[in-house]
């Protein structure tokens, strides 16, 4: 199916300007097919000086951090509503860029949109405190702006994530310099113009296409106050070590290997449908992919039924097919990355239930068959190690304190599931669980995330909070007034 790309335009966006064409272009693929659908113009790093000196010159002289937060908020409120009135178009290009069922795109749209809402109505209730220090003293505190801000996003939720940078960002009063996944870069173009067209002033919000050069010249720039990064944790790290230079304020969200832990006394049924959304929503790009499910033994077997008949139901295909519910992997070398994990898997002595290979019918794309592991020891790469594929492993557990144990197991602490009737049981795991944000007896999906609650991780995958009043924190700093009444 050939479908005519939404307009966007391919260059970088600085101080208000789309820049003309460089010599350089990164064609873009549909993941689907394979077929190049754009050619964007990466940004030079003589582009990338101009755009922070464009940010610098807009928050430290411009009007942007000085506007009342009830005015900001209005723009943001107005680019809420200018992405609904485009949602169709960005839903495309998340489908022909990202290889995202149409379905799904189209609620990623809405949730994008529901982010800049929420921002829009956040900075008039974020404020300082007054602090009883001494009784000859007046002492309170401000909250300010960081400054300019550097965000980069990776490519399994283009839109979302630049929505969840951008608008906590730009409620607190920054400039931003976001950089987009080279894989996924068109509809955070698309968002830059419906930025300009909402009124937000020049050099606010800059975008810069291109690859891990202009990540790490960011993460090591003077003149950037802050940096929020999402990807993986090999990568925040390097950022991490980058921004020590200038002491930058960091904030990671980083990778995942979330546990799902069943227990017997659970239901069954509906835990394995869960996992449709849990495991393989986003084909398992997703950081908080519950790949690791820990089944108390006497449910092993049913729950493995359950789960291999919820699978066959999948249905495979073009991302613009509305009867699609799992799309093709990012690339071709993703694809490959996610397949030597299967063959590992194997080798190590992983019992293949289901899956493991191309779907016959799909020749072209990046598509892979939902693939179900059982006898998965916990020493395996396939257990500790990130697929970011549509692959799950089942290990067997016997007691409370053999699930706690095997769930925090792991350098990661990002997200996680917790099933049983048994309430206590269910709470008392999910205290112990060293992660971030854990379910208990259902899952929202990636895209019905809530935005008024905190996301982010503990130990490698991550630093700082994102959504919610916590991500404003990161914004902004805290300025502390003292004043002598005698
Ligand atoms: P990645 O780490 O390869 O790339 C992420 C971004 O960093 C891209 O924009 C990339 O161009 C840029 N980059 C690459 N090298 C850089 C460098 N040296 N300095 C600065 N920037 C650099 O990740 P990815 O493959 O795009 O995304 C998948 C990873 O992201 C997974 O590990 C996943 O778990 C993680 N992720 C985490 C969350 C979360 O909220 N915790 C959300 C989505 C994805």
């Amino acid at each position: 199916m050939t479908i005519a790309l939404p307009p966007v335009r391919l260059t970088p966006f600085i101080g208000g300007i789309f820049q003309e064409p460089g010599e350089r272009e990164e064609a873009i693929l549909d993941p689907a097919t394979g077929e190049l659908v754009a050619r964007v113009a990466p940004a030079s790093s003589g582009q990338v000086v101009e755009a922070i000196a464009a940010a610098r010159r807009a928050f430290d002289e411009g009007g942007w951090p000085r506007m009342p937060v009830f005015e900001r908020g209005q723009m943001l409120r107005a680019i809420a509503d200018h992405i609904m009135a485009r949602a169709q178009d960005f839903a495309l290009l998340e489908a022909v860029n990202g290889g995202k069922p149409i379905s799904g795109a189209r609620r990623e749209v809405a949730g994008a949109a529901r982010v800049f809402s929420y921002y829009a109505g956040a900075m008039d209730k974020f404020f300082g405190d007054t602090i009883p220090v001494a009784d000859n003293l007046l002492n309170f505190t401000l909250r300010e702006p960081l400054g300019v801000v550097a965000q980069i996003t990776p490519w399994n939720f283009p839109l979302l994530a630049a929505a969840w940078k951008l608008a906590p960002a730009l409620a607190a009063g920054c400039a931003c310099l976001l950089k987009p996944s080279p894989l996924t870069p068109l509809s955070t173009l698309l968002l830059a113009e419906v930025i300009a067209d909402c009124g937000v002033p020049p050099g606010v919000v800059n975008i810069l296409p291109g690859g891990a050069e202009i990540g790490q010249l960011l993460a090591e720039y003077d003149a950037i106050d802050g940096i929020s990064f999402t990807g993986s944790t090999a990568v925040g790290t390097a950022v991490m070590r980058a921004a020590a230079g200038t002491i930058k304020s960091v904030a990671l969200e980083l990778g995942g290997k979330n546990a799902c832990i069943v227990f017997a006394d659970a239901d069954i049924g509906k835990a394995a449908k869960s996992a449709i959304g849990a495991v393989f929503g986003n084909a398992g790009q997703s950081c908080s992919a519950r790949s690791r499910l820990l089944i108390q033994r006497s449910a092993v077997e049913a729950f493995t039924e359950a789960l291999v008949e919820e699978v066959a139901g999948l249905k495979l295909g073009s991302p613009l097919d509305a009867a699609t519910t799992l799309g093709p992997l990012i690339s071709a070398a993703h694809w490959d990355r996610v397949n030597q994990s299967v063959r590992k898997a194997e080798q190590d002595g992983a019992r293949l239930v289901t899956g493991g290979h191309r779907p016959a019918g799909l020749p072209n794309g990046n598509f892979y068959l939902p693939t179900i592991f059982a006898d998965v020891a916990p020493e395996l790469g396939l257990y500790r190690d990130e697929v970011f594929g549509p692959v799950c492993s089942i290990t067997p557990f016997d007691t409370e304190a053999d699930a706690i144990g095997m769930a925090n197991a792991s350098a990661y602490g990002l997200n996680g599931s917790v099933w049983s009737r048994d309430i206590g049981q269910a709470l008392r795991v999910a205290k112990a669980v060293r992660t971030g944000m854990i379910a208990v007896n259902g899952l929202p999906s990636a895209s019905s995330t809530s935005v008024f609650a905190p996301f982010g991780g503990y130990k490698r995958s991550g630093l700082g909070r994102e959504l919610g009043m916590n991500a404003l924190s990161f914004y902004t700093e805290t300025k502390t007034v003292t004043v002598d009444l005698t």
